[in-house]
């Protein structure tokens, strides 16, 4: 099975904070006139067809449904042990958990942290990846006595600084977690999606995570069931066509907007 997080987190940096305020203009006095200046490429009037871009990549891939059938305890552990490897890698972690039934919040904590290397060791940055488990787990307990339900049902303007807070958790984990763990409306940016809309002339080299967060989430406010679909058919964009050498435009489903945003 395809899992949402698998593939997206490419080598960028997780940031710990919002590099860039989400400001629609900053105040520039001319003459000692105010002037609304845009800041960002990504926050001009002019914005990429999105909507035309969902309903290509959908009719090209289809429904992705990433992640049925899982808990969102599970997808919060792959979510954190995706981080800089692959899926096969995860899948091998997670078999290891799941044999020593350590697949819950308590039995993460409980587990020895040597232990707990040793079986998510698969996934790669082992040490690190097992400090990151507990320091969820931990918060976990603290903050909504151990209860992803209690956790989930935090507004996400609440709950998203705060996963941000935990140790390992960056902007696309905390996004992964509360998309595809907790159904909450927010969108999970990934390399992809910037080297799409980098190269369709939209944004400039390495935009800021938040900027584009804030891309998609305008377009599409409150609208998790899409933001979960969209950023499947990304992933799959990505993996097919825009690959990081050598895209394939002529068959790629958006080649028709590639020259749009210059
Ligand atoms: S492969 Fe080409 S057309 Fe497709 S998303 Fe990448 S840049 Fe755009």
């Amino acid at each position: 099975m395809t899992s949402a997080v698998a593939s997206t987190q490419l080598n960028h940096s997780e940031q710990k904070s919002p590099s860039e305020a989400l400001r629609p203009a900053r105040a520039v006095f001319s003459e000692g006139t105010l002037v609304a200046a845009p800041i960002h490429p990504l926050l001009t009037e002019k914005q990429p067809p999105l909507d035309e871009y969902y309903n290509a990549l959908f009719t090209h891939f289809g429904p992705q449904r990433w992640w049925p059938g899982k808990t969102s305890f599970e997808v919060i552990v792959g979510a954190i042990l995706t981080q800089n490897t692959s899926w096969a890698n995860v899948e091998k972690a997670m078999g290891n958990l799941r044999a020593a039934s350590l697949l819950s919040p308590s039995g993460i904590e409980k587990v020895p942290r040597r232990t707990l290397q040793r079986l998510v060791r698969p996934s790669g940055y082992f040490r690190q990846k097992a400090g990151k488990l507990k320091a969820f787990c931990e918060f976990l307990r603290v903050e909504y006595r151990g209860s992803l339900k209690r956790m989930f049902g935090t507004p996400t303007i609440l709950l998203r600084p705060k996963l941000l807070g935990v140790f390992g958790i960056g902007p696309e984990t905390a996004d992964s977690i509360l998309l595809y763990a907790g159904g909450h409306a927010v969108f999970v940016v990934d390399a992809y999606t910037r080297r799409i809309l980098e190269r369709h002339g939209w944004a400039k080299e390495n935009p800021a995570y938040e900027d584009v967060r804030w891309l998609f989430e305008r377009q599409f406010p409150g609208d998790a069931r899409r933001f979960n679909e969209f950023h499947a058919l990304i992933v799959q964009t990505g993996k097919h066509f825009c690959r990081t050498r050598h895209p394939l435009c002529d068959a790629c489903p958006l080649g028709r907007y590639r020259e749009e945003g210059r």
